[in-house]
C-alpha cells in the first residue's frame, strides 16, 4: 500500500466514525411533552414555557444544558436523559427532576 493511500485511509477513519456517533444520534426522537413520562416530571423543550405556578422550585437560568442528568457534549442543542430512554432532552429544556450540574 502506498504512503499516499495510507494516509488517505487514516484520514477517512474518523469522519466515518463522526457520521456514525452521529447517525445514531439523530437516530434517537426527541421527547414529546405529551409523552406520560414527560408531563408527570413537567417536562417542556423550553425552559421558558414552565409552569412557575405548578413548579415554583424552578428558577431562572436551569436547563437540561446545566442539569446533572444531561449527558450530551457541552453546546449540543439535545441530549439523552437516563428518565427518558432511547429519547432526546433538548438543551434548553426542563423538567421537575433537575439538579444542577456540580
Ligand atoms: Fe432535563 Fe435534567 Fe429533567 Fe433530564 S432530569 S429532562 S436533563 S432537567
Amino acid at each position: 500500500m502506498s504512503t499516499a493511500r495510507r494516509l488517505f485511509i487514516i484520514q477517512l477513519i474518523p469522519v466515518a466514525g463522526g457520521g456514525l456517533f452521529a447517525g445514531r444520534a439523530w437516530s434517537q426522537a426527541m421527547v414529546d411533552e405529551k409523552d406520560p413520562q414527560a408531563t408527570a416530571l413537567g417536562y417542556v423543550a423550553d425552559a421558558a414555557k414552565v409552569d412557575k405556578a405548578k413548579y415554583p422550585k424552578f428558577a431562572a437560568g436551569q436547563a437540561c444544558a446545566s442539569c446533572a442528568l444531561f449527558q450530551a457534549k457541552a453546546g449540543a442543542a439535545a441530549g439523552p436523559c437516563p428518565l427518558f430512554p432511547a429519547k432526546q432532552v433538548a438543551a434548553k429544556g426542563w423538567c421537575s427532576a433537575y439538579a444542577k450540574k456540580p
